[in-house]
C-alpha cells in the first residue's frame, strides 16, 4: 500500500516536471512578421550604407528577417543564449543568403553579423518551431513564394525615384498575393518620405502566409517615393 502511494506520488512530481518542462520549451508567441527592405531606401539615408563585401546586391527587395510576434503587439527577443548564431549550420545556404539577404551595413561586411543579430534576437525566440537551419531555409523559402518587385513593377510601380500612393501600392500586393502588407516609410537624406520595408504575416508553424493580426505602428505619407537602387 505504502509502496503504491510512493509511486503515484513519483508519477505527479514527473508528469508535474514534463508539463513545465513542455510549458517553458512551448512558443510564446502568436505569429511571424516577414520583413523585406528595399536597399534604396536604406542607402539614401543621411546614415549612407555600404556594399558587402560580395559586391552590390540586386535591384530586389532584400530579407531583414522573420520575427515571431504576438497578437497584442508585443515581441520576445533575445530568447536563448545558449543557443548562438553559428555559421557551419548554414554553409549550404550561403550563396542564397547573399543573394536574398544581403547586409547593406557599415563597414563592409559578408553578412554574417546581420544574420548572427537576427538569429539571436528574433530566431531564438522560435527554436521550438524552426531550428537555426530550418529558421534561415524557411526564411528563404518564403521570399520565393512572393515577389513584391515583380507585384509593384506589374502594377506600373517601378523603383525610379517617383512617388506612389500607398494606396495603390498596398493595392498592387493584395492583388498579386492576396494579402494586405504593412507598409513602413523612412525618409531620404532630403526629409522625402520613402518606401522602406514591406511586412507580411505568417503562421506561428511557418508553414504559410496569413493575414496579418496586428499591424506594427508608423507613418507613411499618403504619397510615397520609390527611389532606384
Ligand atoms: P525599428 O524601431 O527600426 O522599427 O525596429 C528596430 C528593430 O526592432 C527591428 O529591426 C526589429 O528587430 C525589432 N522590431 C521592430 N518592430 C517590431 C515588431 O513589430 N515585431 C518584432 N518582432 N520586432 C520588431
Ligand atoms: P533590427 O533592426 O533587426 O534589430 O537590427 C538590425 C541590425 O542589423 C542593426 O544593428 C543593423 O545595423 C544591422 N544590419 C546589418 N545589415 C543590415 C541591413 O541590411 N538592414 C538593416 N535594417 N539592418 C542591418
Amino acid at each position: 500500500m505504502k509502496i503504491q502511494s510512493n509511486h503515484a506520488s513519483l508519477l505527479i512530481k514527473l508528469s508535474t516536471l514534463n508539463f513545465l518542462l513542455v510549458f517553458s520549451a512551448s512558443q510564446d508567441f502568436d505569429f511571424f512578421y516577414f520583413v523585406q527592405q528595399w536597399p534604396g531606401s536604406y542607402c539614401d539615408t543621411k546614415q549612407s550604407c555600404c556594399y558587402p563585401i560580395t559586391g552590390k546586391p540586386a535591384s530586389n527587395f532584400g530579407i531583414h528577417g522573420l520575427w515571431p510576434n504576438r497578437n497584442n503587439g508585443s515581441y520576445p527577443s533575445d530568447c536563448d543564449s545558449s543557443n548562438p548564431f553559428d555559421a557551419s549550420n548554414i554553409s549550404d545556404l550561403r550563396s542564397e543568403m547573399q543573394s536574398e539577404w544581403p547586409t547593406l551595413s557599415c563597414p563592409s561586411n559578408d553578412g554574417l553579423t546581420f544574420w548572427s543579430h537576427e538569429w539571436d534576437k528574433h530566431g531564438t525566440c522560435s527554436e521550438s518551431v524552426l531550428d537555426q537551419h530550418e529558421y534561415f531555409a524557411t526564411t528563404l523559402s518564403l521570399k520565393n513564394q512572393i515577389n513584391l518587385l515583380h507585384a509593384l513593377e506589374s502594377a506600373g510601380i517601378q523603383p525610379n525615384g517617383e512617388k506612389y500612393s500607398l494606396s495603390s501600392i498596398k493595392s498592387a500586393i493584395i492583388g498579386a498575393s492576396g494579402l494586405t502588407p504593412w507598409i513602413q516609410c523612412n525618409n531620404d537624406s532630403f526629409g522625402n518620405s520613402q518606401l522602406y520595408q514591406i511586412y507580411l504575416c505568417v503562421d506561428s508553424s511557418a508553414s504559410g502566409f496569413i493575414e496579418c493580426p496586428v499591424f506594427p505602428y508608423g507613418h507613411c505619407d499618403s504619397s510615397i517615393e520609390f527611389p532606384s537602387f
